[in-house]
């Protein structure tokens, strides 16, 4: 049994003062108010469901210790729930990765995967390998989620290729849910495939068209359909704090998600490395693909952690610890329908983590267990 005393604890029937979280097996067992004496706030663990690696590995590479390596460091970062995602490759080797990160599911280290590519769009491609892209046909969505089978839990899709209503309404009836993405759609066709079962949209305003008032396209129909998570990367870097809070108070902490969207430089510094197939230059911590003329071009994911993100949401964005807890991880833990994790409540997994007043990460605890 171990026992965590905070100063407040956030849970779905409101903020318990002075809060002693008591923890068995892996479980939170008793949350009592008044007698604790700590300082700090306990919030559920982080779920963050778009995260590519850290410390130099990718998710899906063929060392299973690797990728666990990843995952650790995700973990003392306040990631308690992760979904691994890969990015554009071949059909063949996206087969062999859905293979490791299926056993890493099994096993209880991570808890879904999710497909970003190969059917995305061109001109939307962001960090992705224009040569791979394709369109989503029967056979191919037929062979990933055989391949995926029920750690799969969403894909990144271009809905506006040929097939992609098909494959939207595939996916979703197999309980994989459609991720509206790295698209060219406009708010017309976004709003079309929302029908057809799209319900999360990554990383919105990155790699997709921009918002104008006379040609709106997808960002105003994403933050206002209440059928879409809306997952934001809240490291400043990929949009503005100004941008976040009106993306916040468009769509509200019950649909937006706080990812990482975070690649293999994450927790390991600047330099070069490989997403994908891609070559990657990380300078003071912003991720950018090398051109061929080896200058930089775009965005090529983030070096973010969830702890960052949540102290950003709090720090520049001037969000409660309770908001800053919804987005980071109740939202995203109900949409996904991850039923164990998300809230601090008696019965669900003692994933825990304790930020101070400004939401600054303290300590972490995962399966009744402090990992950090
Ligand atoms: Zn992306």
């Amino acid at each position: 049994m171990a026992k965590l005393q905070v100063g407040s604890a956030v849970t779905p029937s409101g903020v318990v003062r002075g809060a002693t979280i008591e923890m068995q097996d892996g479980r939170i067992v008793r949350i009592e108010p008044g007698a604790g004496s700590g300082a700090g706030w306990a919030v559920p663990g982080f779920v963050d469901t778009h995260c590519h690696g850290a410390v130099g590995v990718s998710f899906g590479t063929p060392d299973k210790e690797a990728n666990r390596r990843a995952i650790a460091y995700h973990r003392s970062q306040g990631t308690t729930t992760l979904f691994a995602s890969t990015v554009t490759e071949p059909i063949e080797k996206l087969e062999t990765q859905l293979a490791v990160l299926r056993d890493l599911v099994a096993d209880g280290e991570l808890d879904g995967i999710h497909l970003e590519g190969p059917f995305l769009a061109e001109a939307r491609k962001g960090a992705h390998d224009v040569a791979l892209l394709r369109d989503p046909t029967p056979d191919l969505v037929e062979r990933l989620i055989e391949a995926g089978g029920p750690a799969l839990k969403m894909i990144t899709l271009a809905v506006e290729r040929a097939h992609g209503e098909a494959a939207t309404r595939r996916f979703t009836e197999a309980g994989v849910k459609v991720a509206f993405g790295h698209s060219d759609a406009d708010d017309v066709v976004t709003a079309r495939s929302i029908d057809w079962g799209a319900c999360v949209a990554p990383h919105v305003f990155s790699a997709m068209r921009s918002i104008h008032h006379r040609d709106p396209g997808p960002v105003p129909v994403l933050l206002s359909d209440d059928r879409v998570l809306c997952e934001l990367i809240c490291d400043g870097i990929h949009h503005k704090a100004p941008i976040t809070r009106m993306s916040i108070d468009a769509a509200g902490c019950d649909r937006i998600a706080l990812v990482t969207d975070a690649m293999s430089a994450a927790g390991q510094g600047d330099g070069r490395y490989l997403l994908g197939e891609l070559d990657v230059e990380v300078r003071d911590g912003i991720a950018r693909l090398v051109t061929s003329d080896g200058s930089l071009g775009a965005i090529a994911g983030s070096t973010l952690t969830m702890a960052r993100a949540f102290e950003f949401v709090v720090l520049e964005v001037g969000c409660s610890i309770p908001e800053a807890a919804l987005m980071a991880a109740t939202t995203p833990a109900r949409w996904h329908g991850l039923s164990e994790v998300g809230t601090l409540e008696v019965g669900k997994r003692a994933d825990v983590c304790v930020v101070d007043d400004t939401g600054r990460l303290q300590e972490v605890w995962r399966r009744g267990e402090r990992v950090a």
